[in-house]
């Protein structure tokens, strides 16, 4: 299972996915469901059902389905990922991940950052021969993303559309104009058999 912890200040290695059976595509190894930004939608609709979840105090959340909580993501073969040019930012970013708090955290339990290899993270920066995602705006972009969709919460906006390992996928009604809605009802055409399991 991930466990992120929020990186301290010395030096963080990766080394090589070669002899790792993809963990980090695996709904087996906790990977079901990564929240997402607006900036991340254009991205990943073509590809992943966007959905929503009710988080604490009844947000809605953007997320997408990464896989069926079950086995591998759909677009993983032979442990490689054959949409690796268009994955999405949390793929992009492992074994990174922004945070809320503006932070830099990363996942311990990826075998890649046991050994020595390329510097990713040094003194709180990271490699941005690595990585270029803005790890420094998380937060505002979070707080814009979470109040785009908070006029949407009532109850009455949401469609259950899936359950996957006792949590609850919602969709939103609305045909407001309103461009990440069409993105979302868009995305769902990627919920295939795949996910109905
Ligand atoms: S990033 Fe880490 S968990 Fe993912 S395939 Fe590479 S070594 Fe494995
Ligand atoms: S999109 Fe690629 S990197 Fe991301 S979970 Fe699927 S197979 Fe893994």
């Amino acid at each position: 299972m991930k466990t992120f912890e929020k990186v301290e200040n010395k030096t963080y290695y990766f080394s090589s996915c070669d002899s790792c059976e993809a963990l980090c595509c695996d709904g087996r190894e906790g990977s079901l469901f990564a929240q997402i930004i607006l900036e991340d939608f254009e991205e990943v609709y073509k590809n992943f059902p966007i959905v929503f979840i009710l988080g604490e105090l009844g947000f809605l959340k953007p997320v997408i389905l990464l896989t069926n909580g079950k086995s591998l993501c759909q677009y993983n073969k032979d442990f490689k990922c054959t949409i690796y040019d268009q994955r999405p930012s949390i793929c992009k970013n492992y074994p990174l991940s922004p945070h809320l708090d503006n932070s830099i955290y990363i996942d311990k339990t990826c075998p890649a950052t046991k050994q020595r290899g390329e510097t990713i993270v040094k003194n709180f920066n990271i490699n941005k021969n690595l990585n270029t995602y803005d790890f420094d705006n998380y937060q505002d972009k979070y707080i814009k993303t979470h109040f785009h969709f908070d006029k949407y919460k009532n109850l009455d906006n949401l469609e259950k559309i899936i359950t996957l390992n006792a949590v609850d996928f919602y969709s939103i009604k609305t045909n407001s104009n309103d461009y990440y809605i069409d993105l979302h009802h868009k995305s769902l055409k990627n919920i295939n058999n795949y996910y109905i399991i």
